[in-house]
């Protein structure tokens, strides 16, 4: 396998070290090929909100597959799925199931070029939307960690359509639809940045993002395959109260399977096949096993399961602060419920360029001094640090002690 694993991150090439080879998950732990054990704060990247093997995700998939794994045509979960989803976020009228993330923004893109009749795109440096070609310019992920501004095997004449903005510039934000607006199909945005850590939109920036979006005739892509379902049941839409006229979605609707999605307004989603031309397919998509354990999962998530994230998630980022300034390390924690970004910075981490001048030589070490002692944080600075409801205040307890002296280790 190229690198060792099947996606760049999983390396370790960032933080040194050879890939782990995991073997069993429960719960808030991992264990790896060698018998350690592990509290995970990776999920999977981000699908594992309740946690490994969540008995009741298992169940559903269990009774699923022994129903049959694919059909190649609608089934009932993904009626159930898809009902679901359009019942939690407003903005969703309309849906279409794909297999991934990328699959997600990707067909957003289209959708929006072939709605408008536009070609430009407007994104945001550190910004990270899969690894479709538009979007692989200045991107956070793997990207950043690897330091690729942009990915070999680009088309030149990509760059005529792309324009990318600094995060939470609103004066450049202005500029670029004074002077392209009428060419701008779409506007794509993570409305809370996970790929460059956690970076919040600044107060009001979303909202001004819709209204020159409105005030253009382009479509407002949000990409909430992090922050939908995860920061809040209806997602960064529904906390910042800005609605997007598209919205892509994956990780947490699929329960730990390989799901994505693309939905929203009922007038540009009539345009994708077969109610519209704009041509978009898969032959696994919606695929029955995957719908259940997406809808085991969304069935779990109430008030309650966000009340503890939020609780474990605020006692995580309180250790983690008080245990480095007991060490002298400057560092700046980004919250937004259960998605927390650790920077080694001393002030705000506003946009990608702060998140780059932190210091990139301390966060091995740390992750070094964490992973030794059984905490599993990201094995790059320029990811999420997630919590799932299967975590505990021990667990969070332990991993607080073991960053404690993790730091004093950094900075030694
Ligand atoms: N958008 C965002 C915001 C993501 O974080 C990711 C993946 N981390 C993607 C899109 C791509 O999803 P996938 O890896 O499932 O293709």
């Amino acid at each position: 396998m190229v690198g060792g694993v099947s996606s760049p991150v999983r390396s370790f090439k960032a933080v040194g070290g050879t890939p782990l080879f995991f073997v069993t998950g429960r719960g808030s732990r991992v264990w790896d090929a060698d018998g350690n054990s592990f509290v995970d704060y990776v999920c999977s990247w981000g699908p594992l909100i309740l946690g490994h093997s969540n008995p009741k995700v298992v169940r559903a998939v269990i009774g699923a597959v022994k129903s049959g794994t694919s059909f190649g045509a609608p089934t009932l979960p993904e009626l159930a799925l898809a009902r679901k989803i359009c019942g939690i976020v407003p903005s969703v009228e309309k849906v279409r199931f794909v297999n991934s993330g990328t699959e997600a923004t990707m067909s957003a893109l289209r959708l929006a070029r072939g709605f408008t009749g536009r070609a430009k795109l407007v994104k945001f440096e550190g910004c990270y939307h899969g690894h479709a070609d538009p979007f692989l310019t200045r991107a956070g992920s793997g990207l950043a960690t690897f330091d690729i501004p942009d990915s070999a095997g680009l088309p030149a004449s990509m760059g005529a359509d792309t324009i990318t903005l600094a995060f939470n510039d609103e004066e450049r934000l202005e500029e670029a639809f004074r002077a392209h607006g009428a060419e701008i199909a779409a506007a794509i945005i993570e409305p809370i940045a996970g790929n460059m850590g956690v970076v919040p939109p600044a107060p009001g920036y979303l909202r001004r993002l819709r209204r020159l979006c409105d005030e253009n005739g382009s479509v407002l892509i949000f990409d909430e395959v992090i922050s939908g379902f995860r920061v809040s049941l209806g997602g960064a839409q529904e906390l910042y109260g800005v609605k997007p006229d598209l919205t892509c979605m994956g990780k947490v609707i699929g329960g730990g399977l390989p799901v994505g999605a693309y939905g929203g307004r009922a007038d540009v989603m009539r345009l994708v096949a077969p109610e519209g031309p704009v041509y978009q397919a898969g032959t696994l998509a919606g695929n029955p096993v995957a719908m259940a354990a997406g809808l085991a999962a969304l069935d779990q998530l109430d008030r309650r399961a966000y009340s503890k994230l939020e609780a474990l998630s605020a006692q995580l980022e309180e250790g983690l602060l008080d245990s480095a300034a007991k060490s002298g390390v400057s560092i700046t924690v980004n919250r937004v419920g259960s998605m927390v970004g650790l920077f080694f910075a001393k002030g705000e981490v506003r946009n990608f360029k702060d998140a780059k001048a932190s210091d990139h030589v301390l966060y091995p070490k740390f992750h070094r001094g964490l992973l030794e002692r059984g905490s599993y944080f990201p094995p790059s600075a320029f990811e999420t640090i997630f919590l799932s409801t299967a975590h505990s205040v021990s667990d969070v307890n332990r991993t607080v002690a073991s960053a404690r002296i993790a730091f004093r280790e950094v900075a030694g």
